[in-house]
């Protein structure tokens, strides 16, 4: 067999791999989909082992550090409820998340300066300025602190520093995975396992079928030494003088959003979402490499430039860049269904949902994989299409996601059936018992497809 680009090929031998762990649930990746099934699964009842290739936990919202959650409100309705809001809250506790008042969200001009450098505005509502609504800025030290917290009270058993390699599969059922570590590799076998390594991992090494596809890649950086107060009366008070230079520093930087700095909790430190970067493949090792080689000469030549440039950011200073490269898309599932652009624009409520992002629905079937048992997919690369996993990605769904999964693995071991047999109504009752929004219930404007037998 000729892979693309590789001409010759090692054997490696086969060899028998230590079982360093046995569980009920073995969720793959401790990103937000992942952290929130592995919680849930505990706290109903599983044991659960939790496998991440880093240090610590959060995925993308730390160590990626996308520091704003959004897509989890449609209007005044908060629609992404349960793990996510509980991880808000303690994260606010501590003064590490930041979100408007309910009178603070909408179109009031005095608002928009208050809180658009925050990042807390719905970018999906056509007009401009966009409604400042509920979504919260936080930080990704924080993130990973409260993750600890829970996963310790939760009881999850956690590995970190252990790379997923490939799936234990038998009779067309996952039954375990192995991990690349320090310790060299090692198996862990679980009755479920959920693959919430945001690029298909565990579904696809599983034989799961899935498509490959792409969006832009970032390296997300944050700077520090920045007098947020004068940039921002600049850009308000000044606002035509301010858009030469933020222009000329968005073109430096070669792919942003409009708003390409961002406050944080922590003061004098912003984020910045860029730059974005377009043709790599997030799955390719030498496409990676050139992200982070590229994204830091990137930045560096923007810091040049503001620190001469853009009031408030004259003593600025790169504070780091996110150690997980900011992959968007890669794998996704082709699951029992798979959520498409249309579903998500007509806002179809199914009767199988069991996660909400902010005016969508996700079906139960978008965490199944065809074809392979005891496997369920969480995250950024559930069964949905390119176009489609491009606006309902985000990480309050992802999470809500996660924690439907973790439920519905601890049923299906409570009931003795495959989890493509949990009882889907049970599943939807038991998330809003535990604080969630499966979106059993849709919103008046949604269209409603089928309804679930009794
Ligand atoms: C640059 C950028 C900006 C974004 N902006 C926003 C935003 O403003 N707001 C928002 O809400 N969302 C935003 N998103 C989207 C959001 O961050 C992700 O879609 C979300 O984090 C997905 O969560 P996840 O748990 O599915 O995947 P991830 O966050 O990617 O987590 C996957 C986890 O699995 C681990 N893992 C992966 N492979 C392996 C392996 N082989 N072995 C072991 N562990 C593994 C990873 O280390 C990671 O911890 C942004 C994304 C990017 C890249």
């Amino acid at each position: 067999m000729m892979k693309q680009g590789v001409s010759a090929f090692a054997t490696e031998p086969t060899r028998d791999v230590p079982i360093v762990a046995t569980a009920d649930v073995v969720v793959v990746g401790g990103g937000p989909a992942g952290f929130s099934a592995a919680v849930a699964a505990a706290r109903n009842g599983a044991s659960v082992c939790l496998v991440e290739r880093y240090p610590y936990l959060g995925g993308l919202a730390s160590g990626g550090m996308v520091l704003v959650l959004d897509d989890m409100c449609a209007g005044a309705e908060i629609t992404v409820r349960g793990l996510c809001q509980e991880v808000i809250e303690r994260l606010a506790r501590r003064g590490l998340a930041v979100f408007p008042s309910e009178k603070e969200r909408g179109h009031d001009p005095a608002m928009w300066r208050k809180w658009s450098r925050w990042g807390l505005f719905d970018f999906n509502v056509r007009t401009r300025p966009h409604p400042i609504c509920y979504a919260a800025a936080f930080d990704p030290d924080g993130w990973k602190r409260v993750s600890n917290e829970m996963v310790a009270e939760a009881g999850v058993t956690l590995r970190l520093h252990s790379w997923f390699s490939h799936a234990l599969v038998g009779d067309g059922a996952i039954e375990g995975i192995v991990v690349d570590s320090k310790a060299g590799r090692q198996a862990i076998m679980g009755a479920v396992v959920i693959d919430a390594t945001g690029d298909l991992d565990v579904a696809a090494s599983a034989g799961a079928p899935f498509v490959h596809a792409g969006y832009m890649v970032t390296t997300v950086f944050r700077l520090g030494g920045v007098d947020t107060e004068a940039a921002e009366r600049f850009q308000f008070e000044e606002p035509e003088r301010f858009a030469v230079p933020d222009k000329e520093a968005r073109r430096i930087i070669g792919g942003s959003w409009d708003y390409w700095w961002l406050k944080t909790p922590l003061p004098g430190i912003v984020w910045c979402n860029c730059p974005h970067m377009t043709g790599l493949d997030g799955l390719k090792v030498e496409d990676l490499t050139e992200a982070e080689f590229e994204g830091r000469r990137r930045i560096h030549a923007l810091v040049d430039y503001a620190r001469v440039n853009l009031p408030g950011f004259a003593q600025c200073y790169v504070i780091d860049i996110a150690p997980q490269t900011g992959v968007r898309q890669t794998r996704l599932l082709d699951g029992e269904y798979v959520v498409t652009k249309e579903d998500i624009a007509r806002r179809v409520q199914f009767a199988d949902s069991i996660a909400r992002g902010r005016d969508y629905y996700t079906p139960y079937r978008a965490l199944l994989p065809r074809g392979i048992d005891r496997l369920l997919v969480a995250g950024r690369h559930y069964s949905a299409t390119p176009p489609a996993q491009k606006i309902s990605r985000e990480i309050p769904p992802c999470m809500a996601m996660g924690e439907a999964a973790g439920i519905a693995a601890a049923m299906a071991l409570d009931a003795g059936v495959p989890v493509r047999a949990v009882d889907v109504a049970m599943l939807q009752r038991k998330l809003r018992a535990q604080g969630a929004d499966p979106g059993d219930t849709p919103r008046a404007e949604a269209r409603v497809l089928e309804t679930l037998q009794p």
